[in-house]
């Protein structure tokens, strides 16, 4: 066996004897970076990463939703009618209070400063 020596490209110890000179990197590596395996592994490990969060569950997502339900609230208000499908919509942008059908989801915007509605998610919980 030979002496270890250090890999510069991954940090890991290995037989000094099966380092090779990499042309990419300009160096000698260890037998696995030479190979290109600690490369794929990175690789996999960055893919992983991408998807989501470590420790990220569905409590999450429900906590993610909420928020972002409530964000779409702050925007425009929505109060149901009694006895009708539609409901008072309140626009952010000018204040003014207009009757919104959200099966037919008219008027597309408000009414008043043409304004964008936004979709009425919120409707279901109220
Ligand atoms: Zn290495
Ligand atoms: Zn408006």
């Amino acid at each position: 066996m030979g002496i270890n020596a250090k890999c510069k490209n991954c940090g890991k110890e290995s037989d000094s004897e099966g380092f090779k000179l990499h042309y990419q990197f300009r160096m000698m590596v260890c037998p696995n970076c030479f190979s290109g395996r600690t490369e794929q592994q990175n690789k996999i490990i960055e893919k992983k990463e991408v998807k989501k969060p470590a420790g990220w569950d569905k409590e999450d997502e429900y906590l993610e939703k909420i928020s972002k339900l409530k964000k779409e609230e702050q925007k425009v208000m929505f109060k149901k009618i009694p006895g009708t499908d539609h409901v008072m919509c309140k626009c952010n942008m000018c204040k003014y209070s207009f009757k919104y059908n959200p099966f037919k989801k008219m008027p597309r915007s408000c009414p008043y400063c043409n304004a964008d509605i936004p979709k009425l998610r919120t409707f279901s919980m109220l």
